[in-house]
């Protein structure tokens, strides 16, 4: 059998994968760590949506969330600080048949990566980025992150953190093209898991911002929050997330229909509560893979095409 038959043996479409088919290295977060949740949530949708893991990549730049490649059985980048975007973004021009997630921390994405995560949103290239948000950068030992709270006490800043945060959501809602943008938290798994669910099935650049507990540093930020579910308010409509395992739970619901971007704007500038589901979402946003009108080359005129510009600069 040659190697081309055998590699493409490994995509067997009749199989059915189990979340087991993901598992990949044990998991170093600390214990309690919301990172935990986010990653069975993650193979629980992968095996939902049957996903192999040959086709499947996760990229990701530096901190405590970015070593996520590691711990799930798939293809992954373990990159360079606020770079997982335009990895992604690479691997999702040249193999659009391939499923790809980005996975970053509030350091990671929005600030060194801010440049990146502002035209990723514009581009809307079809992919899932996943925000993994603690509010601190972890991995570097308690320090301030772009989504830290005013006044919060850290390594870096003792007498308190000297800037109001950065709003994620409403940042993402302001920039041109934004075609998929939720919110969720981490200690819900049901509806987290609804929210990549709904965010894998959207055809573009779908981004979630995920609460996540790190009981290590911002215990006293999220620790409560499980215990108060008073405090969240789902945001509720027919193409937003479906909230049936939710029945019974969480009784503060608002009806927001997501095709209202000033209304979701609006939602996401007010900090005075949580709010969880699908702020904004528009199937029909153009995506970058279908408006660059690249030419149908094959494969050795690609490879002519090359030799000719490499020759320009022979010597
Ligand atoms: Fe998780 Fe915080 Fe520990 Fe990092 S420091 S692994 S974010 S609990």
């Amino acid at each position: 059998m040659s190697a081309v038959c055998s590699l493409f043996q490994l995509h067997d479409e009749s199989r059915e994968y189990g979340m087991g088919d993901y598992e990949g290295a044990q998991a170093r977060w600390c214990p309690g760590c919301g990172d935990h949740s986010v990653l069975s949530a993650t193979q629980r949708l992968l095996a939902r949506e049957n996903l192999p893991p040959e086709k499947t990549v996760f990229v990701s730049g530096i901190g405590c969330s970015s070593r996520f490649p590691h711990y799930i059985n798939t293809y992954g980048f373990h990159g360079v600080h606020g770079r997982a975007l335009p990895v992604a973004t690479g691997v999702k021009l040249h193999r659009p048949d391939l499923h790809v997630f980005v996975v970053m921390g509030d350091g990671d994405c929005i600030s060194i990566g801010a440049g990146h995560w502002i035209h990723a949103i514009r581009y809307n290239v079809d992919m899932v980025a996943l925000l993994l948000d603690n509010e601190i950068y972890g991995l570097t030992k308690m320090q301030t992150s772009p989504t830290t709270p005013q006044g919060y006490v850290t390594n870096t800043q003792p007498r308190g953190s000297y800037l109001p945060p950065m709003n994620p959501i409403e940042a993402t809602l302001g920039v041109t093209n934004a075609s998929f943008v939720a919110q969720t938290a981490e200690w819900v798994p049901a509806h987290m898991l609804a929210t990549m669910e709904a965010a894998y099935r959207h055809p573009g650049f779908s981004f979630v911002r995920i609460l996540q507990r790190c009981p290590h540093f911002t215990d006293d930020l999220f620790g409560e929050l499980p215990k108060h579910p008073e405090r969240v308010q789902l945001l509720v409509h027919e193409h937003g997330i479906d909230l049936e395992a939710l029945e019974g739970r969480f009784p503060n619901r608002l009806a927001h229909d997501p095709a209202d971007l000033d209304e979701a704007r609006r939602l996401a500038e007010d900090a005075s509560v949580i709010r969880l589901g699908v702020f904004f979402r528009d199937d029909s946003r153009p995506r970058y893979e279908e408006t660059r009108h690249l030419p149908a080359y094959t494969a050795p005129e690609k490879l002519e095409l090359l030799e000719r510009e490499l020759d320009r600069y022979a010597v």
